[in-house]
């Protein structure tokens, strides 16, 4: 099968024809439709996270068919639509495990990082952490859903989405143009911080439903509940805690982040929390797709063939994607 392979971090992704998976017991074969590129895969690539399992396919954003599945497997059968996420299994046992926060668990494997995922014709992938997705629905249109969307969706819970009247989006990628739509149907205010000057981006924003869009630079124009940060800015997190009301948390969505300059303890003070989003759970997915499916999001793509898997990911670095970039096999 062809394949887009990372053999060193830094180095540029290289096409390969690698013999086709195999899956285990408790796995499934899923042939490939379309698989996104999310910003983490970035990270992996340029070296900024450890220990990769290098030559690595990348991608965790997958959705696909299963081709064949495994002994054991009993939910899923041949032929059905999955969606394969970056959580791709996790112990069970663990005290993050036991307690529901299977997203922390201590010995965990990531799709796309630390097993090999979907920049590539087929996967194999644990039965039980694929969701099942719409047959109907356009595979490319869905598989920004696998991560942006869930990772959204978890930030916005973690940011306390019940309590929220007025929202700050600080990043508006592919992230952010999902949640600004279930954000929106729901009645909550949504105000985009764009690069300074972004004004395609800000426009963006707008036409997904935000009532206000400037340069993350620029002082919100109304207080804020809570803030989610999809940037991987550092410099970001005191400039939202500034804007968030008394008790208002700053959520930072991404994996990785530059440093954080210092700020006044006073900008923290009145209970106003900072707090970072990890990973996902399988509860997330089975609250997220069907909100979702309710907001009737609509997701804005850049489709790639596979080959093009560079290209996307340079388009993604520089800044000049609206909506995310998906390749297809
Ligand atoms: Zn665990
Ligand atoms: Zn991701």
């Amino acid at each position: 099968m062809r394949a887009m392979v990372l053999e060193r971090a830094g180095d540029p992704l290289v096409l390969c024809n690698l013999p086709r998976p195999e899956p285990g017991p408790g796995e499934v074969l899923v042939r490939i439709e379309a698989c996104g590129v999310c910003r983490t895969d970035l990270h992996i690539a340029d070296g900024e996270l450890a220990d990769p399992a290098l030559p690595l396919v990348p991608g965790h954003e997958i959705v696909g068919r299963v081709a064949a599945t495994g002994t054991g497997v009993s939910d899923l059968r041949a032929g059905q639509r999955v969606g394969v996420p970056w959580l791709g299994r996790t112990c069970g046992h663990c005290r993050y495990c036991r307690t529901g926060r299977e997203n922390l668990c201590d010995v965990p494997e990531f799709t796309g990082y630390t097993r090999n995922g979907g920049y590539a014709e087929y996967c194999t992938a644990d039965a039980r952490y694929a969701f099942a997705l719409p047959e109907e629905a356009d595979p490319v249109a869905l598989a920004p859903l696998m991560c942006a969307g869930l990772i959204g969706w978890r930030s916005f819970s973690l940011a306390g989405s019940d309590a929220i009247e007025r929202l700050g989006l600080y990043g508006f990628g592919a992230a952010a143009h999902i949640l600004c739509q279930i954000a929106t149907r729901k009645g909550i205010e949504v105000l985009a911080f764009t690069r300074d000057g972004d004004r395609a981006a800000q426009d963006f924003a707008r036409r997904l439903g935000a009532s206000w869009a400037g340069g993350s630079g620029e002082a919100s124009p109304k207080p804020l509940d809570a803030a989610i940060i999809f940037a991987p800015v550092g410099a970001l997190v005191p400039r939202a805690l500034r804007e968030v009301r008394k008790g208002g948390r700053v959520v930072c969505g991404g994996i990785h982040m530059s440093d954080i300059p210092t700020f006044p303890y006073a900008d923290l003070w009145e209970e106003r929390q900072i707090l970072s989003v990890a990973n996902l759970t399988r509860a997330d997915g089975e609250a997220f797709f069907p909100q979702a499916a309710a907001a009737g999001v609509r997701t804005e793509t850049a489709p790639y063939p596979l080959e093009q898997a560079n290209a996307a990911l340079d388009d993604l670095r520089a800044g000049r994607l609206q909506g995310a970039a998906v390749l297809v096999p």
